[in-house]
């Protein structure tokens, strides 16, 4: 299936929500959530109420694949091996989603966006337990070291996303070393720990895919 190559402010405006898909741009003035422009189509404000109960589990798995940058068919996959699970399917759901590589990339500010994390990636400039690994899917377990590889670490677009980490540092599940480039994934994080997506209610997900 082909990865959506529009404008992602676009997916943003859809959900009503900011999806953080350009880096800096999503806490600047330029963000359109952030300048209220509206839903894309002609007359989106007659759509609001009128939606059903499909619609509202809908949208709240689209927000949350799209935050996640994945495919229908990758996603649905993630979700069935979290029903297969013990525990909650939503909270099994979130720990996958917290354990791909380019998921990790980004939380540990290596990355703007998770789409520069997957770039980033994909093209080799990663390192999980001191061998490269450039397949952003992989899941990265407790105790995992993930770096920079030597070679890539003047990279000017990891160098300024790691301005970041002296700004708000890194998530409580991750411990980085900004000089080193080196961060460790200390454990796999409970739905609670996941502060930035609070308002996701994976409930609805659960029921849109029990269907
Ligand atoms: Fe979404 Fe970022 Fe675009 Fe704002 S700038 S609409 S958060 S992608």
């Amino acid at each position: 299936m082909a990865r959506y190559t529009g404008p992602v402010c676009r997916l943003c405006r859809t959900e009503g929500k900011k999806l953080m898909l350009k880096g800096e741009r999503c806490k600047s003035d330029k963000c359109a959530i952030n300048k209220k422009r509206p839903a894309p189509g002609k007359d989106p404000k007659g759509r609001i109420g009128k939606r059903s109960d499909y619609g509202t589990q809908l949208r709240e798995k689209q927000k949350l694949r799209r935050t996640y940058g994945m495919q229908e068919k990758q996603f649905r996959f993630f979700f069935q091996r979290a029903l297969r699970m013990a525990g909650i399917t939503g909270e099994n759901l979130f720990s996958f989603l917290e354990r791909r590589l380019d998921n990790v990339v980004y939380r540990l500010r290596f990355a703007a966006s998770r789409s520069q994390a997957r770039q980033i990636v994909l093209h080799g400039h990663v390192q999980v337990n001191g061998k490269k690994v450039n397949i952003p899917s992989y899941f990265v377990k407790p105790e995992d070291v993930i770096e920079i590889r030597e070679g890539s670490r003047n990279m000017v677009i990891i160098k300024e996303a790691l301005k970041e980490f002296g700004k708000s540092g890194v998530m409580p599940w991750l411990q980085l070393d900004p000089d080193t480039m080196k961060g460790t994934f200390l454990a796999v994080p409970r739905r609670s720990d996941i502060k930035d997506l609070a308002d996701i209610r994976e409930q609805m997900i659960v029921e849109f895919y029990s269907k």
